[in-house]
């Protein structure tokens, strides 16, 4: 099968490498995963005075917080009446309501917020009957929703949602933890996980906490959780500007199998159709294939109309979890923590998780925490 080159469109300025682990050492928390999630936890901790060491296998935002569709969305990824199902309404609404919370929190702090809004759009007429089962649970519980109807189709508008770029999220991110104090290394894996050691290469880091902020490959780092959580490629595509498409907010379609967006300069990016060739997509491969870019690109020029010439290509692992909807979030040995297994929608998610265990180490866990602990 072709794999095509892993061009992330967000990637446009370089970003000087940081060193890599190059003796033992000893700290108060060693955080694992340099994405949006494990600097938020880095950044808490830094500001409490904490010695705190992040570690890398790439760089930072080198996984899925760096090359993601860049939707800012309230809620798990299940839909909201999908999750009451699930959890009760109670604590879906919880769960729901602690999202938009971090989306105001994000919103304060970070300049490529655009508050936008975002789209649910229907493919037919039962994921338009889905749509009206969707509104009527979240007006029930008092969650903001409206219906839709537009150039891009049918289906609902969630008003609290944005988009942003999050590559520069996570770069910001960084620095603000280097500013603080912390230590990161860049291209440093982690082999395995002791309670307070963790194993680069020859090196020891000795921890008096370890949290692993890691979503893709969250199970090959951490054996123990193989049985609930699973590790897929998720892929998009970034055109050249698109003069002739219009649209306004992100798109999720076909139950956000599908998912799109128009930057600012009319360039559109999409990705989806990983259920499509779900088998084929399990597993720890980064990049892209010509399989999963072939529907993308079909997606883009039968539904979203654009027939602008396509510039990148690129895919990222991410987690799913078998046994629950909520993502992974959990002390697995003592003084070990693991977040991640965020089902696709990290983004608000992971920062939110991350910063609940951060403020959990050095105090008794909140009830806002253990609302996600499962
Ligand atoms: C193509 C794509 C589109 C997506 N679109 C959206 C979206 O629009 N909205 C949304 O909310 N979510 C989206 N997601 C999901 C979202 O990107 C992730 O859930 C979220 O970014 C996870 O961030 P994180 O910081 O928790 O983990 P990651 O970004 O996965 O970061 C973990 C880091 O850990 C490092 N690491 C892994 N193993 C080791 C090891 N053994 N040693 C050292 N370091 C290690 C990795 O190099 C990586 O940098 C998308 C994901 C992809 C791939």
């Amino acid at each position: 099968m072709t794999h095509f080159n892993n061009d992330v469109l967000w990637n446009q300025r370089p970003w000087p490498a940081l060193a890599a682990v190059h003796q033992s050492q000893e700290c108060d928390v060693c955080v694992i995963g340099l994405g949006a999630s494990g600097l938020t936890a880095i950044n808490r901790l830094a500001a409490a005075g904490k010695r705190v060491i992040g570690v890398d296998a790439h760089m930072c935002g080198g996984g899925a917080a760096g090359s993601n569709g860049g939707f800012i969305l309230a809620g798990i990824a299940a839909f909201h009446h999908d999750a009451v199902t699930q959890l009760g309404p109670q604590l879906a609404t919880a769960l729901y309501q602690q999202t938009v919370a971090e989306i105001a929190l994000l919103a304060q702090h970070e300049p490529l917020f655009r508050h936008t809004g975002s789209l649910r759009i229907a493919c037919d007429a039962d994921e338009l009957a889905d749509c009206e089962a969707q509104y009527t649970r979240m007006r029930q519980d008092g969650l903001a929703v409206e219906y839709y109807a537009g150039p891009e189709g049918q289906g609902l508008l969630f008003p609290h949602d944005g988009v942003f770029q999050p590559l520069e999220r996570v770069r910001r991110l960084a620095q603000q933890a280097l500013a603080a104090g912390a230590t990161l290394y860049e291209r440093s894996q982690v082999s395995h996980i002791a309670r307070g050691a963790v194993h680069v290469g020859a090196y020891v880091i000795q921890a008096q906490h370890i949290i692993v902020a890691v979503d893709g490959a969250l199970e090959r780092l951490l054996p123990q959780l193989a049985d609930e959580v699973r590790t897929t490629r998720l892929q998009m595509t970034g055109t050249v500007p698109d003069p002739n498409i219009q649209l306004t907010r992100p798109v999720y379609y076909r139950y956000g199998y599908d998912y799109w967006q128009q930057l600012p300069d009319q360039r559109i990016v999409i990705g989806g159709s990983r259920d499509r060739f779900a088998e084929h997509e399990w597993g720890y491969a980064t990049g892209s294939s010509s399989l999963i870019q072939t529907d993308i690109e079909r997606t883009l020029r039968t539904v979203v109309g654009s027939q602008a010439a396509i510039r990148h290509r690129w895919g990222a692992s991410v987690a799913y979890r078998h046994n629950d909807i909520r993502p992974l979030v959990r002390q697995v040995m003592p003084d070990v923590w693991a977040c991640g297994a965020y089902n696709g929608t990290g983004n608000i998610v992971g920062t939110l998780v991350t910063r609940l265990v951060a403020d959990a180490l050095y105090a008794p866990p909140s009830d806002a925490l253990h609302a996600w602990l499962s």
